[in-house]
């Protein structure tokens, strides 16, 4: 088994990150191969079905994917095809409900311009400053510089600092603050731990145009894993890495689960850093980096539950609705996110999503998903019913709604591998970013973190880290002339 040929490039995980590094890597490479612990690619791109329904797991939405900008962009270069829906249909985004106060998030900088000094008239001068900002931010999105090697440097230090503080800074109203914090908890982050920057770059992507699947994430799933595979890559599913060979200090390949060997001097590791660290022999990274993975802090938990409605009742909504409660200062203690979106056959899907911290299920932290008892089911239960109570409140009665599923950070971290069940990965929180930043100087030639932990979490955030990493691998000046100038030429499904 350890004769077979050596691959190119070996890519452990096959979610939106790794998926997409293979798919770029195999346009330029024969032989490269993506590896999935699971039966099926995707990740928490790949939805599941229940009672007839398509119940989404990490996609509810995503920015940027108008024509011409970033993310459509990057699906072009990859040859991916993918139905999705605008939304917002002339309407906000997103409504953010708060105990005293509403606020609807309009698609365009400019309308939210509008919108926020319509709500905030006595905050003009944080407004003019904070749109100021997601101009310059968005305009960095949109010309991708941040894969080119024209990208002016950010010498802007509030960009580095927390979102609190910079608002705080700013002398924003408290309802001026609850308002913009609401793009951090998109990635898991409060406001006391955002940097500026990842608000910025959340808030750009949605504000530039915000989609949501029209099929569904199996869809989604396909679509990557097909187009690698269309492209000669190799994608082996069911078969965990189990160890990163080592060569001195070069990679030499990744064993297998099964024990198969596979040959190779590149391996990017689009899975967590704590998991990369299990599978690098001892003394492969000094103790003090190993430390400083394995304590390298988690993004909160989620509890999430699926409720089939009755689509008359309860037609789709074309935007998300956030149910959030604040303290006295503006800063948001909690949160509900809602979307009702269509389901088929008469019935739509209410999906309800609420932080759960890992602690809440740590009861149960060492059974697997399926066999974890009455008690944990009947827990489910209970919170996916008091959820549901909370929603009537907003979408009135719910009588006919029926709950078809819940999964707790157990069942993500089951799924996907995520430590503690981590929904975004590592926190990328201001006292984080040099450790994260330290994850790409690891001492050894060969090796690549993608996936979310590798730059940003969400579906623009990990598809720009998948660039990035194919950027480090390839060279800047290779990958500036053969992907780069690419990502401006148009769709790039008919070449390799
Ligand atoms: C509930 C939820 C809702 C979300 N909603 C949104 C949203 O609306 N919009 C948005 O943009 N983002 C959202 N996200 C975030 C987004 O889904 C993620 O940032 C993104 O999908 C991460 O992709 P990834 O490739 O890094 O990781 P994953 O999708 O986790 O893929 C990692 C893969 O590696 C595999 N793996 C792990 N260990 C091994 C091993 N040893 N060997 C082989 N394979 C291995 C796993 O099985 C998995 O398939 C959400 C996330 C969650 C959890």
């Amino acid at each position: 088994m350890a004769t077979e040929q050596p691959f190119d490039a070996l890519i452990i995980g096959s979610g939106v990150g790794g998926l997409s590094v293979g798919i770029i890597l195999a346009r330029l490479y024969p032989r490269v191969a993506v590896i999935e612990r699971n039966t099926l690619p995707g990740g928490l791109m790949r939805s599941y079905t229940r009672d007839g329904v398509d119940c989404p797991v990490g996609v509810h939405y995503f920015g940027a994917f108008g024509e011409g900008q970033p993310l459509r962009r990057m699906f072009d270069f990859m040859g991916v095809e993918v139905a999705a829906e605008r939304m917002g249909g002339g309407g906000p985004i997103d409504r953010y409900l708060f105990d005293d106060f509403a606020f609807d998030l309009p698609e365009g900088i400019d309308a939210l311009a509008d919108a926020l000094e319509a709500a905030f008239p006595d905050d003009r001068r944080p407004i003019a400053a904070i749109i100021g900002n997601l101009r310059a931010v968005a305009d960095l999105q949109n010309s991708l510089s941040f894969l080119s090697s024209a990208m002016p440097p950010l010498f802007d230090m509030d960009l580095f600092s927390p979102l609190a503080v910079y608002l705080a800074k700013l002398n924003c109203s408290p309802r001026l603050r609850s308002v913009l914090c609401v793009a951090s908890r998109w990635m898991g982050l409060s406001e006391q731990d955002c940097p500026v920057i990842y608000h910025h770059l959340a808030l750009t992507s949605y504000l530039l145009s915000a989609w949501r699947l029209r099929g569904g994430g199996t869809d989604l799933a396909e679509a990557f894993s097909s187009r690698f595979t269309g492209l000669g890559g190799s994608l082996l599913c069911n078969d965990a890495a189990a160890a990163i060979l080592i060569d001195g200090r070069e990679v030499a390949g990744v064993r297998l689960a099964s024990g198969r060997v596979l040959r190779g001097t590149r391996v990017v590791a689009a899975v967590h850093p704590k998991t990369v660290l299990a599978m690098l022999p001892e003394g492969a990274v000094k103790p003090r980096q190993a430390r400083r993975i394995r304590g390298l802090v988690e993004t909160e938990g989620l509890f999430a539950a699926n409720v089939s409605v009755d689509a008359r009742t309860h037609p789709a909504l074309p935007h998300n609705i956030y149910r959030l409660q604040t303290d006295r200062e503006g800063w948001i203690s909690a949160g509900l996110f809602y979307q009702l979106r269509a389901g088929g056959e008469g019935r739509n899907l209410l999906m309800m999503i609420t932080r759960s911290p890992f602690s809440e299920w740590r009861r149960w932290e060492d059974t697997t998903t399926g066999r974890r008892g009455v008690e944990y089911e009947k827990e489910k239960i209970r919170r996916a019913e008091g959820m549901l109570g909370k929603a009537e409140e907003i979408f009135g009665s719910l009588a006919d709604g029926k709950i078809i599923d819940a999964y707790t950070p157990l069942t993500l971290r089951d799924w996907v591998n995520s430590p503690e069940g981590s929904p975004y990965g590592i926190m990328r929180s201001v006292g984080q970013l040099p450790a994260a930043a330290a994850l790409h100087r690891l001492p050894l030639d060969g090796l690549f973190f993608a996936g979310q932990n590798a730059l940003a979490p969400g579906i623009v955030g990990t598809v720009l880290g998948s660039f990035q990493t194919v950027r480090q691998i390839m060279g800047h000046e290779s990958f500036d002339r053969r992907v780069f100038a690419g990502l401006f030429a148009g769709k790039g499904k008919s070449s390799k």
